[in-house]
């Protein structure tokens, strides 16, 4: 019985291989494949661009365009999650908000 739970988990990490590489290989070839179009050649490096995002230059880093914005309780702004402060229920752009609103 163990033999068999072993030749399946050698199935399971051979398939998990296997994708792996055939991911890799086609990768390569796409890589081989585009500088033979003659075309694509001279912006070989502008083919690669990055993904066309609102923020460059580090100002938008992908996790804070994948974070929440939250509405401020007591003026309304959003902001993103982690800039705000949580208090109980509601959500304030700032420390400052937070405590005028519970005042
Ligand atoms: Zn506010």
């Amino acid at each position: 019985m163990v033999f068999i739970k072993f030749i399946v988990l050698l199935l399971v990490f051979l398939l998990l291989v296997g994708t792996g590489v055939l991911a890799l290989i086609f990768r390569v070839l796409a890589r081989l494949a585009a500088p033979a179009d003659k075309g694509n050649a001279a912006r070989g490096a502008g083919a690669e661009t990055p993904p066309a995002r609102g923020g460059r230059h580090g100002y938008a880093s992908p996790e804070a365009e994948a974070e929440t914005m939250l509405c401020c309780a007591h003026c309304g702004l959003y902001v993103p999650e982690s800039q705000g402060v949580r208090a109980h229920d509601a959500f304030f752009c700032s420390e400052l908000h937070r405590r005028e609103h519970q005042a």
